[in-house]
């Protein structure tokens, strides 16, 4: 924690970035601690500080400062400090790698086991639930204030499934009380930014149930999404998100893959499991990462290409636990 103290007291132009498809973990840790370092501007000496993230869906403009976010790559600034946030390798910061190689110091904040300590200063916690929750513990928190306690709730709520998953802790309720009584609607964040669907997102969500398969003894359920499907329904990536979830929770199964066409022949797999299976491991091995219960890769091939190999793994792993 000092090593990440003494790095922002010496930068003066400093920039964040998160990973490629940012999700609310990503949006969320970033706008936070855009807000937070705001509040040390001047007191620090920091000139600038700039956001870089790809574009996200609208329900996560709800955060404060997400007006600000930067989605262009175009300039050439070198910054003293570059700050990554809920990506577990260089490679998931996507055109941001840029700023990244041309800054004096970078630091790595972070949650996923398959982090591999890519920065100078590595501060990655495996188990706590989301970036935002390693964020909150190195805060002050009598400087959060309402809108920043907004992007941090929101970051553990879409990293937790609101509370759901084996990710949540007794210290994650702890943090989620405490932002609470900053005074946000948390009501409203969590509808807005993780239920609410728009009516195109529902009718991709009900496309992918009804031509999803269930394989190897109903213990894997598989649905995926094609290019054509997605420029039908004039999609974006994110609208489909959710769909992994609804997957996960099907009576019986044990691993749920999501998988859609990123561009031609080039697919994004994510994976979620119930059990006893660690798909980190899977993901690890097809070049991706992510937690022992949630992880992603991207691959490209055919979608039998995909599914095949993939089968492969999970199949070995079920065998070795029966
Ligand atoms: P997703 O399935 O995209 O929701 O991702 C589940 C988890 O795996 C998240 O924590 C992601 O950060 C991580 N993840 C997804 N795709 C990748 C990838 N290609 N490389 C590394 N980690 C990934
Ligand atoms: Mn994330
Ligand atoms: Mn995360």
């Amino acid at each position: 924690m000092d090593k990440i103290y003494s790095e922002l007291i010496q930068a003066k132009k400093i920039v964040i970035a998160g990973h490629i498809r940012p999700d609310g973990d990503c949006v969320g840790s970033c706008t936070a601690l855009y807000q937070y370092l705001k509040l040390y501007k001047d007191e620090m000496g920091i000139q600038q500080i700039d956001v870089y993230l790809e574009p996200f869906g609208s329900e996560l403009m709800i955060l404060g400062g997400t007006d600000e976010i930067i989605h262009s790559y175009d300039s050439d600034e070198v910054y003293d400090l570059f700050i990554s946030l809920d990506s577990g390798s260089i490679d998931r910061l996507g055109n941001a790698i840029k700023y990244f190689n041309s800054a004096k110091k970078r630091i790595n904040i972070d949650h996923h086991i398959s982090n591999n300590r890519f920065a100078d200063v590595n501060h990655v916690v495996a188990d706590a639930s989301s970036t935002c929750e390693v964020l909150f513990d190195i805060m002050d928190e009598n400087k959060i204030t309402k809108e920043i306690a907004a992007s941090l709730y929101v970051g553990i709520i879409h990293d937790t499934g609101v509370f759901k998953h084996s990710n949540t802790s007794e210290h994650t309720m702890m943090i989620a009380g405490k932002l609470i009584s900053k005074g946000i609607d948390f009501s409203r964040l969590i509808d807005e930014s993780f239920y609410s669907k728009t009516y195109v997102q529902n009718q991709i969500l009900g496309r992918c149930l009804m031509e999803s398969i269930l394989v190897l003894d109903g213990k894997v359920v598989i649905a995926s999404i094609d290019r054509r499907m997605l420029d039908f329904y004039q999609a974006a990536p994110s609208d489909t998100d959710g769909i992994i979830d609804q997957l996960r929770v099907t009576k019986g199964v044990e691993v749920a893959v999501f998988i859609y066409e990123t561009k031609s022949h080039e697919y994004k797999v994510s994976l979620r499991s119930n059990g006893e299976i660690n798909v980190s491991k899977i993901a690890v091995f097809f070049g991706g990462g992510g937690h022992i219960k949630a992880a992603g890769y991207t691959m490209i091939g055919t979608l039998h290409d995909v599914i095949n190999n993939l089968l492969t793994h999970i199949d070995a792993q079920l065998i070795k636990q029966a």
